[in-house]
């Protein structure tokens, strides 16, 4: 079960329907997934379980987000909003949270995908990083694959070829250049922290550490 602050019990649901929305995000990249409704027996069952209960209101029962796909939506944080009539869902999805299969039902399937805010998306690269160390038969050809066959040392050396063509271009002032050179550096970390089993997660963690403790010194010299 997850930790339940108290303000989660002062919850309203709407006199007349009994229902009170429930917005969806993700938690890792801060994307909106979908937005559903609670009644009072789905929102118990929902902060029971760890995974998004909702009330469908065409069905008129109780819907488990996932419970024919398998696509469930695991809650990391519940947050009821100023005046408790409103949940925000933080959640890890399993699956494509859409029906039709796109990762949130605010992408339009004749459009491309809504984009991240621009942290999050490092988030979403880190996802597909993943699904290629897991499934290297789904892309054949690609470049992640092939570093992850090719080994910790070899990802290793491109991460460090990354800095210093990072470091080359910021020392000589290559303005144009340096984010290309970043992006290169970015990416090629993140498929060396899959590679290690290190989440974005932890590095971010280590970070937030540090600034709750803003008069420690953390870097060396
Ligand atoms: P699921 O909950 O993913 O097993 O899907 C069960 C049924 O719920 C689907 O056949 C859709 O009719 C409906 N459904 C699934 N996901 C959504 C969604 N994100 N928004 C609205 N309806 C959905
Ligand atoms: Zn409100
Ligand atoms: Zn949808
Ligand atoms: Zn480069």
């Amino acid at each position: 079960m997850i930790p339940q602050p108290a303000s989660l019990d002062t919850l309203c649901f709407d006199p007349t329907t009994g229902l009170a929305p429930a917005i969806v995000q993700d938690a890792a990249t801060g994307q909106v997934l979908m937005l559903g409704y609670l009644n009072a027996e789905s929102w118990a069952k929902t902060r029971q379980e760890g995974r998004v209960t909702f009330y469908s209101r065409s069905r008129q029962r109780l819907w488990t987000k996932g419970e024919e796909s398998g696509n469930f939506l695991q809650v990391d944080s519940l947050h009821v909003d100023c005046d408790a009539d409103t949940v925000l869902i933080r959640a890890t999805p399993v699956g494509p949270t859409c029906h039709r299969g796109t990762v949130s039902c605010f992408e339009q399937a004749d459009q491309s995908a809504i984009p991240a805010a621009a942290i999050g998306f490092i988030a979403q690269l880190e996802r597909l990083i993943i699904e290629r160390q897991q499934f290297p038969e789904r892309a054949p050809t690609s470049y992640t694959v092939s570093l992850f066959k090719k080994g910790i040392p070899k990802i290793a050396q491109k991460v460090g070829e990354e800095a210093v063509e990072t470091v080359i271009d910021a020392v000589a002032g290559h303005r144009e250049t340096l984010p290309g050179e970043v992006a290169d550096l970015l990416y090629h970390l993140v498929v060396l922290l899959v590679g290690s089993g290190v989440s974005l997660a932890e590095v971010i963690e280590v970070l937030q550490e540090r600034h709750r403790m803003p008069s420690t010194r953390h870097l060396t010299e």
